[in-house]
C-alpha cells in the first residue's frame, strides 16, 4: 500500500435460524466424538478475529453480479477446503450482506452470523484432512470502510466510483464483499466469473479467460492461479480501455484504465513503465512469482492510496515511478512472501520503500546510502518517527511514516553494512524460501546473519526493536 501524501491525509443481529433438531442431532455428534467448533481467529496479535481456524481454503469461486445503478452484488461464493481438525462448525469473515443460503458438500447447512463471523454448523462434523466445499449465496451493498485510523483515515475495501467499483482490502477489508478466511497465512486460488451491465468492464486478478455479452449483461472471468492473500484479491468494475502485451523480457503484461485518463496514462507511460519495472526486479530479487503483471489505473483521485493487489497493483489516478515500482516491488515483498502477522507489515512496507529508493539509484537518481541518509540526518532525533517499534508497530499506526522510512532504511543501512552481494543473495534467497508463503522478521534477522556470517543482532535490535534514533545510521 501506499498513502497518497497529496490527497490524504456492527454488530449484525444473528440472522441465521438455527434449527433444533439440527443443533441437536449436532451435539449427539458431538458427544459420540470430540469434533469441536474452528476458532473465530486464527490468532492474529493486531487483528484476533481476522481469518479462522480448522481449514484452510484452496480455491474461492467468486460467481458474482453488480449493479452500478443500484450498489447491489449477489450471487455466489463456493469456497473448497480441507479440515485441520475435526470441526463440529466452523466460521468464515462476513460483514455485512445478506446471507440467503449456505451448503456444506451440497447440503444446505444451518449458519448463524456474530459481528462479523459467518458460523456454519452442518449436520455432521467434517473429519480432519477431509476436503469439503462450501457456497454462500448472498446478495446487498458492500459496505465501504470509513474513518479507520489503521489506513490513516482513509476509505477502503469496496469504494463506489462513478460508472462502478474500485476494491483494494488491506489489511481486512476483503470480508465486507465475499465470505472468506481473512488473514494472509490461507492463501487460495480464485476464479472471479463477473457479471455486470454490457457498457461496463470488470478488472481483476490474474490473467482473462473470457468474456461475452448476452441480453445486455457482460460476464468477465479471471482466473489467479497462484496462491493469494485475501486482501490481495480485486474486482474493479468500470469503463476500462484493456491495453495488452508482454514486459520487454516476455512477461505477460494487462492494463485496463479508465479512458477519462488517456493523456495521464499516456504521459506517465504506465504499461511501459510497470514492464520495465517487473522486468528489472525480477533481475534484483529473483523470478517474477506470478503469471502476469500489469495496472488497473481508475479515475478516482480521492481516493487515499494506491494497492499492490496481486498481479496487477491498483492506483486511483495515473501513477509515476515511484508509486509504481513501490506496488511492483510488492509483489515479491508481499504477495508471493506475505506476512505471518500483520505485526510483521514492516517486511512489506519498509522492503517496497526501499526498492522505491533502489529504482530511483537505477534510473541515475541517489543511491539508497544517501537518500536515506538525508532523511536520517533530516529527522531530529526528538521526533515522535523514532518512537515507534518498527517489529510491533501496533495496530493503528502499522501504516506509519515510520514503518516505511524507517523500515527502508534498516535494509539501506544493512545493504552498507553487509555489501551489495550479500544482501542481493539474501533477498533473492528470502524471496525463493518463502515463494507463495509467510514469513516473520525473527526468519529475517536469522536468514541476514546467516548469509552475511555476520553477528547483527544489535543491528537489528537497534533499528527494528528499539523506540530511539538509532546513533549513526550504520547502527553499532
Ligand atoms: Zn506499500
Amino acid at each position: 500500500m501506499l498513502r497518497r501524501l497529496s490527497r490524504i491525509a456492527c454488530a449484525v443481529a444473528c440472522s441465521g435460524i438455527v434449527v433444533a433438531a439440527l443443533a441437536a442431532a449436532t451435539s449427539a455428534a458431538s458427544a459420540a466424538a470430540p469434533f469441536t467448533p474452528g476458532a473465530s481467529g486464527v490468532g492474529d496479535p493486531y487483528f484476533p478475529l481476522e481469518g479462522n481456524g480448522g481449514y484452510d481454503v484452496g480455491h474461492y469461486n467468486l460467481d458474482l453480479s453488480y449493479d452500478p445503478a443500484t450498489h447491489q452484488l449477489s450471487g455466489a461464493a463456493h469456497i473448497t477446503a480441507r479440515a485441520k481438525q475435526d470441526l463440529s462448525r466452523f466460521d468464515l469473515d462476513l460483514s455485512g450482506l445478506t446471507v440467503r443460503s449456505v451448503t456444506v458438500n451440497s447440503v444446505l447447512a444451518t449458519f448463524a452470523r456474530d459481528g462479523q463471523e459467518l458460523q456454519i454448523t452442518r449436520r455432521t462434523g467434517l473429519r480432519r484432512g477431509s476436503a469439503f466445499d462450501v457456497a454462500v449465496r448472498y446478495d446487498g451493498s458492500p459496505e465501504t470502510i470509513t474513518g479507520s485510523p489503521i489506513v490513516f483515515g482513509a476509505d477502503y475495501g469496496w469504494q463506489y466510483t462513478p460508472d462502478g467499483a474500485f476494491v483494494g482490502d488491506e489489511p481486512n477489508a476483503a470480508r465486507t464483499w465475499f465470505p472468506s478466511n481473512d488473514h494472509p497465512t490461507d492463501k487460495a486460488t480464485f476464479t472471479f466469473r463477473i457479471t455486470v451491465p454490457q457498457d461496463r468492464q470488470v478488472m481483476a486478478n490474474g490473467d482473462l479467460v473470457s468474456w461475452k455479452s448476452k441480453a445486455g449483461k457482460s460476464t468477465y472471468v479471471w482466473d489467479e492461479t497462484s496462491p493469494m492473500a485475501t486482501y490481495l484479491a480485486t474486482i474493479d468494475i468500470g469503463k476500462w480501455t484493456f491495453q495488452h502485451g508482454t514486459t520487454p523480457a516476455g512477461i505477460p503484461e494487462t492494463m485496463g484504465y479508465d479512458p477519462d485518463l488517456t493523456g495521464d496514462v499516456a504521459t506517465a507511460g504506465i504499461f511501459a513503465l510497470s514492464g520495465e519495472v517487473t522486468d528489472f526486479w525480477a533481475k534484483e530479487f529473483g523470478p517474477y512469482p506470478f503469471t502476469s503483471t500489469g495496472a488497473i489505473v481508475d479515475n478516482v483521485p480521492n481516493v487515499g492510496f494506491s494497492l499492490e493487489t496481486q498481479t496487477r497493483p491498483l492506483y486511483g489516478f495515473a501513477a509515476g515511478p515511484g508509486t509504481v515500482s513501490h506496488e511492483l516491488a510488492h509483489q515479491w515483498f508481499g504477495d508471493s512472501v506475505s506476512v505471518a502477522t500483520w505485526r510483521d507489515i514492516w517486511l512489506n512496507e519498509g522492503f517496497a520503500t526501499f526498492c522505491g529508493s533502489l529504482w530511483t539509484e537505477h534510473t541515475g537518481g541517489a543511491s539508497t546510502y544517501a537518500s536515506f541518509l538525508a532523511r536520517y540526518n533530516q529527522i531530529p532525533a526528538t521526533s515522535s518517527f523514532w518512537n515507534q517499534s518498527i517489529a510491533d508497530p501496533q495496530r493503528d499506526t502499522m501504516f506509519s511514516s515510520a514503518v516505511y522510512n524507517r523500515g527502508g532504511m534498516t535494509l539501506a543501512a544493512l545493504r552498507h553494512r553487509i555489501g551489495d552481494y550479500d544482501v542481493f543473495r539474501m533477498l533473492n534467497r528470502w524471496t525463493a524460501q518463502h515463494r507463495f508463503g509467510n514469513a516473520t522478521t525473527t526468519q529475517f534477522v536469522a536468514l541476514a546473519e546467516k548469509v552475511s556470517g555476520e553477528d547483527l543482532g544489535a543491528f537489528f535490535d537497534t533499528w527494528l526493536w528499539q523506540k530511539t534514533k538509532p546513533t549513526s545510521f550504520d547502527g553499532p
